[in-house]
Protein backbone atom coordinates (compact mmCIF):
# COMPACT_ATOMS: atom_id res chain seq x y z
CA UNK A 1 0.00 0.00 0.00
CA UNK A 2 1.34 3.28 -0.56
CA UNK A 3 1.11 5.88 1.41
CA UNK A 4 -1.29 8.11 -0.16
CA UNK A 5 -3.44 5.34 0.34
CA UNK A 6 -3.20 5.24 3.99
CA UNK A 7 -6.93 6.36 5.52
CA UNK A 8 -8.06 6.57 8.85
CA UNK A 9 -9.63 2.97 10.28
CA UNK A 10 -12.21 5.15 12.34
CA UNK A 11 -13.87 7.42 9.84
CA UNK A 12 -12.35 6.68 6.18
CA UNK A 13 -10.65 9.57 5.64
CA UNK A 14 -7.51 9.45 2.97
CA UNK A 15 -4.28 10.55 4.54
CA UNK A 16 -3.85 13.79 2.28
CA UNK A 17 -7.81 14.55 3.88
CA UNK A 18 -6.49 14.82 7.43
CA UNK A 19 -3.67 16.94 9.20
CA UNK A 20 -2.52 13.85 11.00
CA UNK A 21 -3.11 10.03 10.72
CA UNK A 22 -1.26 8.08 13.42
CA UNK A 23 -0.29 4.53 13.31
CA UNK A 24 -1.27 1.69 15.43
CA UNK A 25 -0.43 -1.84 14.88
CA UNK A 26 -2.94 -2.76 12.43
CA UNK A 27 -4.84 0.35 11.83
CA UNK A 28 -4.62 4.56 11.67
CA UNK A 29 -6.55 7.22 14.02
CA UNK A 30 -6.78 10.93 12.51
CA UNK A 31 -6.52 14.15 14.32
CA UNK A 32 -10.12 14.97 14.09
CA UNK A 33 -10.92 11.20 15.54
CA UNK A 34 -8.49 11.80 18.02
CA UNK A 35 -10.61 14.81 19.46
CA UNK A 36 -13.68 13.14 19.03
CA UNK A 37 -12.94 10.11 20.72
CA UNK A 38 -11.11 12.59 23.58
CA UNK A 39 -14.54 14.39 23.97
CA UNK A 40 -15.81 11.05 24.31
CA UNK A 41 -14.13 10.25 27.18
CA UNK A 42 -14.59 13.93 29.22
CA UNK A 43 -18.04 12.99 28.89
CA UNK A 44 -17.76 9.89 30.35
CA UNK A 45 -15.86 11.01 33.15
CA UNK A 46 -18.73 13.64 34.19
CA UNK A 47 -21.19 11.13 33.96
CA UNK A 48 -19.42 9.08 36.37
CA UNK A 49 -19.07 12.21 38.54
CA UNK A 50 -22.88 12.82 38.83
CA UNK A 51 -23.65 9.03 39.76
CA UNK A 52 -21.54 10.07 42.47
CA UNK A 53 -19.11 7.53 41.88
CA UNK A 54 -16.49 10.49 41.90
CA UNK A 55 -18.33 11.96 44.85
CA UNK A 56 -16.95 10.25 47.22
CA UNK A 57 -14.65 12.09 49.88
CA UNK A 58 -11.14 11.37 49.81
CA UNK A 59 -9.95 10.41 52.95
CA UNK A 60 -7.29 11.15 55.00
CA UNK A 61 -6.34 8.88 57.57
CA UNK A 62 -6.35 10.13 61.48
CA UNK A 63 -2.84 10.68 62.17
CA UNK A 64 -2.95 12.90 58.82
CA UNK A 65 -6.08 14.53 59.85
CA UNK A 66 -4.42 15.03 63.25
CA UNK A 67 -1.24 16.69 61.24
CA UNK A 68 -4.23 18.94 59.74
CA UNK A 69 -5.79 20.32 62.60
CA UNK A 70 -2.47 21.06 64.12
CA UNK A 71 -1.68 23.38 61.80
CA UNK A 72 -4.65 25.53 63.25
CA UNK A 73 -5.68 24.26 66.39
CA UNK A 74 -2.76 24.40 69.16
CA UNK A 75 -3.01 21.94 71.80
CA UNK A 76 -5.98 20.12 72.69
CA UNK A 77 -4.18 16.96 71.85
CA UNK A 78 -6.49 14.30 73.30
CA UNK A 79 -9.57 15.80 71.70
CA UNK A 80 -7.96 16.08 68.21
CA UNK A 81 -6.84 12.60 68.36
CA UNK A 82 -10.15 11.28 69.02
CA UNK A 83 -12.15 13.57 66.71
CA UNK A 84 -9.49 12.29 64.00
CA UNK A 85 -10.81 8.77 64.39
CA UNK A 86 -14.40 9.40 64.35
CA UNK A 87 -14.32 12.07 61.39
CA UNK A 88 -11.91 8.89 59.76
CA UNK A 89 -14.70 6.41 60.69
CA UNK A 90 -17.88 8.57 59.82
CA UNK A 91 -16.65 8.85 56.39
CA UNK A 92 -15.56 5.58 55.91
CA UNK A 93 -19.11 4.87 57.27
CA UNK A 94 -20.25 7.15 54.61
CA UNK A 95 -18.18 5.88 51.17
CA UNK A 96 -19.39 2.25 51.96
CA UNK A 97 -21.01 0.54 50.11
CA UNK A 98 -24.88 0.28 50.89
CA UNK A 99 -25.26 -3.77 50.49
CA UNK A 100 -22.42 -4.16 52.96
CA UNK A 101 -24.19 -5.96 56.14
CA UNK A 102 -22.17 -5.16 58.86
CA UNK A 103 -23.70 -1.38 59.26
CA UNK A 104 -21.45 1.13 60.90
CA UNK A 105 -23.35 3.75 63.40
CA UNK A 106 -22.63 7.79 63.03
CA UNK A 107 -19.74 8.73 65.53
CA UNK A 108 -21.56 11.99 66.45
CA UNK A 109 -18.86 13.92 69.15
CA UNK A 110 -20.01 16.15 71.97
CA UNK A 111 -16.69 18.18 73.30
CA UNK A 112 -16.81 19.97 76.93
CA UNK A 113 -14.80 22.57 77.73
CA UNK A 114 -14.88 26.16 78.41
CA UNK A 115 -15.75 29.00 75.62
CA UNK A 116 -13.23 29.68 73.78
CA UNK A 117 -10.98 26.97 74.00
CA UNK A 118 -11.02 25.84 70.44
CA UNK A 119 -14.14 24.01 70.23
CA UNK A 120 -15.89 25.49 66.80
CA UNK A 121 -12.47 25.70 65.26
CA UNK A 122 -11.97 22.29 65.32
CA UNK A 123 -15.64 21.57 63.62
CA UNK A 124 -14.07 24.37 60.90
CA UNK A 125 -10.76 23.23 60.75
CA UNK A 126 -12.12 19.50 59.98
CA UNK A 127 -14.72 21.12 56.99
CA UNK A 128 -12.32 23.45 55.57
CA UNK A 129 -9.90 20.24 55.63
CA UNK A 130 -12.87 17.84 54.02
CA UNK A 131 -14.10 20.58 52.03
CA UNK A 132 -17.71 20.28 53.27
CA UNK A 133 -20.34 22.26 54.20
CA UNK A 134 -21.06 23.86 57.40
CA UNK A 135 -23.48 25.19 59.36
CA UNK A 136 -22.68 26.78 63.29
CA UNK A 137 -25.92 26.96 65.26
CA UNK A 138 -26.79 27.83 68.92
CA UNK A 139 -28.08 25.52 70.66
CA UNK A 140 -29.88 28.54 72.76
CA UNK A 141 -31.80 30.42 69.85
CA UNK A 142 -33.55 26.72 69.01
CA UNK A 143 -36.93 26.06 70.46
CA UNK A 144 -39.33 23.35 70.42
CA UNK A 145 -41.96 23.66 66.83
CA UNK A 146 -44.64 26.12 67.60
CA UNK A 147 -42.53 27.91 70.40
CA UNK A 148 -40.82 31.88 69.53
CA UNK A 149 -37.53 30.98 68.37
CA UNK A 150 -35.63 29.18 65.55
CA UNK A 151 -37.05 25.71 64.45
CA UNK A 152 -34.50 23.31 64.74
CA UNK A 153 -35.05 22.50 61.12
CA UNK A 154 -33.40 25.38 60.35
CA UNK A 155 -30.29 23.90 61.39
CA UNK A 156 -30.40 22.09 57.83
CA UNK A 157 -31.39 25.71 56.03
CA UNK A 158 -28.02 26.66 57.14
CA UNK A 159 -26.33 23.74 55.92
CA UNK A 160 -28.02 24.00 52.49
CA UNK A 161 -27.16 27.36 52.06
CA UNK A 162 -23.68 26.57 53.49
CA UNK A 163 -23.58 24.24 50.39
CA UNK A 164 -24.74 26.72 48.09
CA UNK A 165 -28.50 24.83 47.50
CA UNK A 166 -26.68 21.57 46.54
CA UNK A 167 -28.73 18.95 48.33
CA UNK A 168 -26.01 15.70 48.00
CA UNK A 169 -23.06 18.00 49.78
CA UNK A 170 -25.14 19.28 52.35
CA UNK A 171 -26.10 16.11 53.07
CA UNK A 172 -22.21 15.15 53.73
CA UNK A 173 -21.73 18.12 55.71
CA UNK A 174 -21.03 18.84 59.50
CA UNK A 175 -23.43 20.61 62.29
CA UNK A 176 -21.23 22.43 64.93
CA UNK A 177 -23.99 22.88 67.46
CA UNK A 178 -22.76 25.44 70.12
CA UNK A 179 -23.93 25.50 73.79
CA UNK A 180 -25.48 22.45 73.49
CA UNK A 181 -25.49 22.63 77.62
CA UNK A 182 -27.74 25.63 77.63
CA UNK A 183 -30.86 23.23 76.67
CA UNK A 184 -30.35 20.74 79.46
CA UNK A 185 -32.84 19.93 81.78
CA UNK A 186 -32.88 21.69 85.01
CA UNK A 187 -32.88 18.48 86.94
CA UNK A 188 -32.66 14.97 86.90
CA UNK A 189 -35.84 14.35 87.88
CA UNK A 190 -37.98 14.62 85.26
CA UNK A 191 -40.77 13.83 87.11
CA UNK A 192 -40.65 16.55 89.68
CA UNK A 193 -39.00 19.35 87.54
CA UNK A 194 -39.22 18.96 83.70
CA UNK A 195 -37.99 21.72 82.04
CA UNK A 196 -40.23 21.70 78.99
CA UNK A 197 -38.04 24.40 76.56
CA UNK A 198 -34.79 22.69 77.38
CA UNK A 199 -36.35 18.75 77.09
CA UNK A 200 -38.40 19.86 73.86
CA UNK A 201 -35.37 21.35 71.65
CA UNK A 202 -33.71 17.87 72.89
CA UNK A 203 -36.33 15.72 71.53
CA UNK A 204 -36.90 18.07 68.46
CA UNK A 205 -32.67 17.63 67.95
CA UNK A 206 -33.06 13.82 68.27
CA UNK A 207 -34.80 13.19 64.94
CA UNK A 208 -32.21 14.97 63.29
CA UNK A 209 -29.22 13.35 65.33
CA UNK A 210 -30.73 9.67 64.93
CA UNK A 211 -30.92 10.38 61.05
CA UNK A 212 -34.14 10.98 59.20
CA UNK A 213 -35.95 12.83 56.17
CA UNK A 214 -36.47 16.86 56.85
CA UNK A 215 -38.60 19.11 54.96
CA UNK A 216 -36.18 21.83 55.07
CA UNK A 217 -37.49 25.54 54.22
CA UNK A 218 -34.80 26.56 52.14
CA UNK A 219 -35.37 30.61 52.66
CA UNK A 220 -35.42 29.26 56.56
CA UNK A 221 -38.28 29.82 59.13
CA UNK A 222 -41.61 31.53 59.32
CA UNK A 223 -40.78 34.65 57.52
CA UNK A 224 -41.55 33.16 53.91
CA UNK A 225 -44.50 30.62 54.58
CA UNK A 226 -44.96 30.16 50.39
CA UNK A 227 -41.60 28.64 49.76
CA UNK A 228 -41.32 24.93 48.71
CA UNK A 229 -39.63 22.53 51.11
CA UNK A 230 -36.57 20.79 50.27
CA UNK A 231 -36.10 16.87 51.80
CA UNK A 232 -33.16 16.54 53.12
CA UNK A 233 -31.62 13.11 54.59
CA UNK A 234 -29.66 13.52 58.11
CA UNK A 235 -28.38 10.28 57.91
CA UNK A 236 -24.50 10.89 56.29
CA UNK A 237 -24.80 15.02 58.65
CA UNK A 238 -22.06 14.69 61.18
CA UNK A 239 -23.13 16.36 64.08
CA UNK A 240 -20.83 17.99 66.63
CA UNK A 241 -21.76 19.43 69.57
CA UNK A 242 -20.04 21.87 71.91
CA UNK A 243 -20.62 23.38 75.40
CA UNK A 244 -18.70 24.64 78.51
CA UNK A 245 -21.26 22.40 81.01
CA UNK A 246 -20.01 24.69 83.95
CA UNK A 247 -20.48 22.78 87.32
CA UNK A 248 -20.44 19.40 85.51
CA UNK A 249 -17.41 19.04 87.59
CA UNK A 250 -19.06 18.67 90.67
CA UNK A 251 -20.88 15.83 88.92
CA UNK A 252 -17.75 14.13 87.83
CA UNK A 253 -16.22 14.29 91.01
CA UNK A 254 -19.03 12.62 93.27
CA UNK A 255 -19.34 9.92 90.71
CA UNK A 256 -15.32 9.44 91.61
CA UNK A 257 -16.65 9.80 94.90
CA UNK A 258 -14.29 13.12 95.52
CA UNK A 259 -14.46 16.07 97.34
CA UNK A 260 -15.41 18.92 94.97
CA UNK A 261 -13.14 21.42 96.92
CA UNK A 262 -10.31 19.34 97.77
CA UNK A 263 -10.13 17.01 94.77
CA UNK A 264 -7.93 14.38 96.32
CA UNK A 265 -6.77 11.56 93.85
CA UNK A 266 -8.15 8.44 92.07
CA UNK A 267 -5.84 5.80 92.98
CA UNK A 268 -2.48 7.28 91.29
CA UNK A 269 -3.99 9.55 89.01
CA UNK A 270 -4.21 12.77 90.65
CA UNK A 271 -6.75 14.77 90.08
CA UNK A 272 -6.80 18.82 90.54
CA UNK A 273 -9.53 20.85 89.17
CA UNK A 274 -8.03 21.55 85.78
CA UNK A 275 -8.23 18.01 84.47
CA UNK A 276 -10.68 16.97 86.64
CA UNK A 277 -12.62 17.37 82.46
CA UNK A 278 -10.80 14.48 81.38
CA UNK A 279 -12.78 12.32 83.57
CA UNK A 280 -15.99 12.93 81.56
CA UNK A 281 -18.29 10.33 80.63
CA UNK A 282 -21.92 10.16 79.58
CA UNK A 283 -23.04 9.54 83.28
CA UNK A 284 -22.27 13.21 83.29
CA UNK A 285 -23.76 14.66 80.98
CA UNK A 286 -26.78 12.94 81.93
CA UNK A 287 -26.83 13.96 85.64
CA UNK A 288 -26.07 17.54 83.79
CA UNK A 289 -29.16 17.22 82.40
CA UNK A 290 -28.97 16.01 78.80
CA UNK A 291 -31.84 13.16 77.57
CA UNK A 292 -30.11 9.34 77.37
CA UNK A 293 -31.18 9.52 73.93
CA UNK A 294 -29.32 12.53 72.74
CA UNK A 295 -26.17 11.36 74.74
CA UNK A 296 -26.97 8.06 72.70
CA UNK A 297 -26.51 10.03 69.72
CA UNK A 298 -23.50 11.61 70.49
CA UNK A 299 -21.51 8.80 71.70
CA UNK A 300 -18.10 10.31 71.33
CA UNK A 301 -17.42 12.43 74.18
CA UNK A 302 -14.30 14.42 74.41
CA UNK A 303 -12.99 17.23 77.21
CA UNK A 304 -11.26 20.62 76.11
CA UNK A 305 -7.83 21.59 78.66
CA UNK A 306 -8.42 25.28 79.95
CA UNK A 307 -5.98 27.69 77.81
CA UNK A 308 -3.25 28.66 79.85
CA UNK A 309 -0.46 31.08 79.39
CA UNK A 310 1.90 29.32 77.32
CA UNK A 311 -1.03 28.23 74.83
CA UNK A 312 -2.49 31.49 74.88
CA UNK A 313 1.16 32.66 73.57
CA UNK A 314 1.39 29.68 71.01
CA UNK A 315 -2.13 30.79 69.81
CA UNK A 316 -0.84 34.32 69.10
CA UNK A 317 2.02 33.47 66.76
CA UNK A 318 2.01 29.70 65.83
CA UNK A 319 -0.99 28.16 64.12
CA UNK A 320 -0.80 29.15 59.99
CA UNK A 321 -3.60 31.72 60.80
CA UNK A 322 -2.29 32.79 63.38
CA UNK A 323 -3.68 36.75 64.37
CA UNK A 324 0.17 38.07 64.22
CA UNK A 325 0.65 36.14 61.21
CA UNK A 326 -2.55 37.71 59.81
CA UNK A 327 -1.64 41.41 60.74
CA UNK A 328 2.24 41.23 59.27
CA UNK A 329 0.41 40.08 56.06
CA UNK A 330 -2.16 43.02 56.69
CA UNK A 331 0.55 45.56 56.75
CA UNK A 332 2.65 43.86 54.29
CA UNK A 333 0.00 44.77 51.86
CA UNK A 334 0.54 48.61 52.55
CA UNK A 335 4.77 47.86 52.10
CA UNK A 336 4.78 48.08 55.88
CA UNK A 337 6.74 45.90 57.95
CA UNK A 338 5.34 45.09 61.60
CA UNK A 339 7.11 43.60 63.99
CA UNK A 340 6.28 42.32 67.72
CA UNK A 341 8.60 42.33 70.28
CA UNK A 342 8.41 39.53 72.81
CA UNK A 343 7.50 41.91 75.26
CA UNK A 344 4.19 42.81 73.90
CA UNK A 345 3.12 39.84 73.12
CA UNK A 346 3.41 38.46 76.75
CA UNK A 347 1.88 41.55 77.45
CA UNK A 348 -1.16 41.15 75.11
CA UNK A 349 -1.50 37.27 76.96
CA UNK A 350 -1.09 38.58 80.38
CA UNK A 351 -3.92 41.26 79.64
CA UNK A 352 -6.31 38.22 78.33
CA UNK A 353 -5.66 36.32 81.21
CA UNK A 354 -6.10 39.62 83.89
CA UNK A 355 -9.18 40.72 82.07
CA UNK A 356 -10.43 36.60 81.44
CA UNK A 357 -11.16 37.25 78.28
CA UNK A 358 -9.50 33.93 76.76
CA UNK A 359 -8.60 33.13 73.18
CA UNK A 360 -11.16 35.77 71.92
CA UNK A 361 -9.52 38.44 74.05
CA UNK A 362 -6.46 38.42 71.70
CA UNK A 363 -8.15 39.64 68.94
CA UNK A 364 -9.63 42.47 70.71
CA UNK A 365 -6.97 43.29 72.26
CA UNK A 366 -4.18 43.30 68.98
CA UNK A 367 -7.20 45.15 67.64
CA UNK A 368 -7.23 47.80 69.84
CA UNK A 369 -3.35 47.83 69.81
CA UNK A 370 -2.73 48.46 66.39
CA UNK A 371 -5.96 50.44 64.94
CA UNK A 372 -4.05 53.79 65.32
CA UNK A 373 -1.32 52.13 62.92
CA UNK A 374 -4.19 50.50 60.73
CA UNK A 375 -5.82 54.00 60.49
CA UNK A 376 -2.45 56.51 60.30
CA UNK A 377 0.32 54.30 58.24
CA UNK A 378 -1.05 53.09 54.98
CA UNK A 379 0.18 56.07 52.54
CA UNK A 380 2.65 57.65 55.16
CA UNK A 381 6.46 58.06 54.84
CA UNK A 382 6.68 54.89 57.30
CA UNK A 383 7.73 51.66 56.90
CA UNK A 384 8.37 49.92 59.91
CA UNK A 385 6.25 49.54 63.00
CA UNK A 386 7.74 47.79 65.79
CA UNK A 387 5.28 46.96 68.86
CA UNK A 388 6.76 46.48 72.14
CA UNK A 389 5.28 46.27 75.98
CA UNK A 390 5.38 50.18 76.15
CA UNK A 391 3.77 50.53 72.86
CA UNK A 392 1.02 48.03 73.13
CA UNK A 393 0.45 49.63 77.02
CA UNK A 394 0.24 53.29 75.71
CA UNK A 395 -2.32 52.18 72.93
CA UNK A 396 -4.71 50.72 75.64
CA UNK A 397 -4.47 52.85 78.46
CA UNK A 398 -7.01 54.62 76.53
CA UNK A 399 -9.44 51.41 76.18
CA UNK A 400 -11.94 50.26 78.81
CA UNK A 401 -11.65 46.88 79.86
CA UNK A 402 -16.05 46.57 79.24
CA UNK A 403 -14.96 47.40 75.61
CA UNK A 404 -12.22 44.52 75.26
CA UNK A 405 -14.89 42.09 76.87
CA UNK A 406 -17.69 42.98 74.89
CA UNK A 407 -15.49 43.02 71.78
CA UNK A 408 -14.52 39.26 72.85
P1 LIG B 1 -15.20 27.77 71.55
O1 LIG B 1 -15.98 27.24 70.39
O2 LIG B 1 -14.57 26.69 72.37
O3 LIG B 1 -15.96 28.75 72.37
P2 LIG B 1 -13.59 29.00 69.51
O4 LIG B 1 -13.17 27.82 68.71
O5 LIG B 1 -14.70 29.83 68.95
O6 LIG B 1 -13.96 28.57 70.99
O7 LIG B 1 -12.31 29.90 69.78
C1 LIG B 1 -12.35 31.29 69.77
C2 LIG B 1 -11.13 31.83 69.06
O8 LIG B 1 -9.99 31.61 69.88
C3 LIG B 1 -10.85 31.12 67.75
O9 LIG B 1 -11.25 31.86 66.65
C4 LIG B 1 -9.35 30.99 67.73
O10 LIG B 1 -8.78 32.10 67.09
C5 LIG B 1 -8.92 31.05 69.15
N1 LIG B 1 -8.60 29.73 69.74
C6 LIG B 1 -9.22 29.16 70.79
N2 LIG B 1 -8.66 28.00 71.10
C7 LIG B 1 -7.66 27.82 70.21
C8 LIG B 1 -6.69 26.79 70.02
N3 LIG B 1 -6.66 25.71 70.81
N4 LIG B 1 -5.81 26.94 69.01
C9 LIG B 1 -5.84 28.02 68.21
N5 LIG B 1 -6.72 29.02 68.35
C10 LIG B 1 -7.62 28.93 69.34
Amino acid sequence: MSKSDLQCSFCGKKKDQTSLLIAGIDAHICDLCIEQANGIILQENSSVDSKGEKSKLELLKPQQIKLFLDDYVVGQDYTKKVISVSVYNHYKRINQEIENEVEIEKSNIIMVGQTGTGKTLIAKTIAKMLDVPLAIVDATVLTQAGYVGEDVEGILTKLLQSANYDVEKAEKGIVFIDEIDKIARKSDNPSITRDVSGEGVQQALLKLLEGTIVNVPPKGGRKHPDQNFIEINTEKILFIAGGAFDGIERHISRRLNLNVIGYKSVGKDSVSKTNILKHINPKDLKEFGLIPEIIGRLPVVTYMNPLNKVTLLSILTEPKNALIKQYVKLFEMDDITLEFKKDALNYIVDKAIDYNLGARGLRSLCEEILNDAMFNLPGSEVKKLVVNKKYAEEQLSRVSFEKLKEAS
